[in-house]
C-alpha cells in the first residue's frame, strides 16, 4: 500500500509488524486487542487521525483523509478475514468434538421379546387348527390351581411343586396354566378346542434351566371321541412345525393326577444332540412338559359329564421352545433384558 503521509506510512508499518503475528495468535482476544490498539479510542490509526486533522494544513486534509479511510478499511478487513477464519475454525473444531460424539450410532428397529414371539408363532400354529386362545388369572385359588385339577388337599402330587403363597393357604400364584383350564373347563360348553398360554410362578431355585417365573402353553380338547395317537400327532406336528421337520420327538409314561393316562413328550437336546450336556443335565433330551387324556373327575368337577364327554390336553414349557427355537442355553437370559437373541423371521 502506497502511503504519502509519514504518521500514516509509519502507524501502517507498525500494524503490519503486529498482523504478522496474527496467525501464531489466532484467538477472539487477540483479534479484539487489535483493534482496539489501532482503531480504538486512543488507536495508533485515531490518535494519528486526530493529530493531523488538528495540525495538517487545510489543503492537505483532503488527501489524508482518504488515505487514512483507505487504510483503516484495510486494517478492518483483515481483522474481520481473520475472525470470520477463526469462527470457521471453531465450527470445525466444535463439530468434530462434539457433535460427532452425540452422533446417533446406528439405527436400530426394535423386535418383539422372543417369548412373545414364540407365543404368537404357536398361537397362529393352533389357529390353523380351529384352535381358540384365552388368558386367564394369574393370582388364583388353591381349589382352581389344584383341586380342580385332580389334586384334592391331601394328594401327594402336591409335594411336587412348591408354590409362592400369597395367602396361606388359599391364595397363590398359579403354579401351572392348567388353572386357566379349570375355569374354560367350567365356563365353555364342549365341544371346545382351546390353548392357553400364560406365565407361572413356582418356588424353585434359579438356574441355567430353571426359574422361578416361566411361561407355559397349555392345550385342552374336549369332543365325543378322543384318542392317544390324536394327541400323539397334535404335539407332534407342533413341534416339527415350530422347530423344524428334523426335530426328534420321543414319549414316555408319566403320572399326573389330572390325565390318565399321562405321557410326556421330550425333544432331543438342541445343545448337544443327546450327547449330554448341562442344559439337558446330561441326558440328551430335554422335558418338554405333561400331557394325557383327562381324567374324568376333572371334567366331573368342571360340570362335564365324562360319559359323554371326552378329553385331552397338555401344558408344555414355553420357555424352553423358545430357548431350542433361537439356540438360547441359559433360561435366565430370556427375563435379563439382554438383546443379543433376535427372533428369527
Ligand atoms: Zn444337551
Amino acid at each position: 500500500m502506497d502511503i504519502k503521509n509519514l504518521e500514516l506510512r509509519k502507524a501502517y508499518q507498525k500494524f503490519l509488524d503486529d498482523y504478522s503475528q496474527v496467525n501464531q495468535n489466532l484467538s477472539e482476544s487477540f483479534l479484539t486487542e487489535l483493534w482496539r490498539k489501532y482503531l480504538g479510542k486512543n488507536g495508533v490509526l485515531t490518535v494519528v487521525f486526530r493529530r493531523q486533522m488538528s495540525t495538517l494544513p487545510k489543503q492537505e486534509k483532503k488527501d489524508f483523509g482518504i488515505e487514512f479511510n483507505l487504510l483503516k478499511d484495510f486494517v478492518q478487513s483483515l481483522i474481520q478475514t481473520k475472525k470470520e477464519d477463526l469462527i470457521g475454525i471453531e465450527q470445525k473444531d466444535y463439530n468434530s468434538k462434539v457433535l460427532v460424539e452425540f452422533k446417533v450410532p446406528e439405527f436400530k428397529i426394535g423386535h418383539f421379546h422372543p417369548l412373545t414371539q414364540t407365543i404368537r408363532d404357536i398361537n397362529n400354529i393352533f389357529r390353523s387348527l380351529g384352535y381358540s386362545i384365552v388368558d386367564g388369572p394369574e393370582i388364583e385359588t388353591d381349589e382352581y390351581c389344584f383341586q380342580r385339577m385332580n389334586l384334592p388337599l391331601d394328594h401327594p402330587a402336591r409335594d411336587l411343586q412348591d408354590s409362592i403363597y400369597i395367602s396361606e393357604p388359599d391364595i397363590l400364584l398359579r403354579t401351572q396354566t392348567s388353572s386357566i383350564e379349570a375355569h374354560v373347563l367350567e365356563d365353555f360348553k364342549p365341544p371346545m378346542k382351546i390353548v392357553m398360554p400364560g406365565r407361572v410362578y413356582r418356588n424353585e431355585k434359579v438356574n441355567k434351566s430353571n426359574h422361578f417365573t416361566f411361561h407355559q402353553y397349555q392345550m385342552t380338547t374336549v369332543q365325543e371321541k378322543v384318542s392317544m395317537a390324536e394327541l400323539f400327532s397334535i404335539i407332534n406336528y407342533l413341534f416339527k412345525t415350530y422347530l423344524g421337520e428334523d426335530t426328534v420327538v420321543r414319549f414316555r409314561c408319566k403320572y399326573y393326577p389330572e390325565v390318565e393316562p399321562g405321557l410326556g413328550p421330550d425333544i432331543q437336546c438342541f445343545n448337544c444332540k443327546e450327547r449330554g450336556c448341562a442344559l439337558c443335565k446330561g441326558r440328551g433330551w430335554i422335558e418338554m412338559g405333561g400331557a394325557g387324556i383327562r381324567h374324568p373327575n376333572v371334567l366331573r368337577m368342571a360340570g362335564i359329564d365324562p360319559e359323554k364327554w371326552q378329553g385331552y390336553a397338555f401344558g408344555l414349557g414355553l420357555d424352553r421352545l423358545a430357548m431350542a427355537k433361537h439356540g438360547i442355553t441359559d433360561i435366565r437370559t430370556l427375563l435379563s433384558g439382554s438383546l443379543v437373541y433376535k427372533p428369527k423371521a
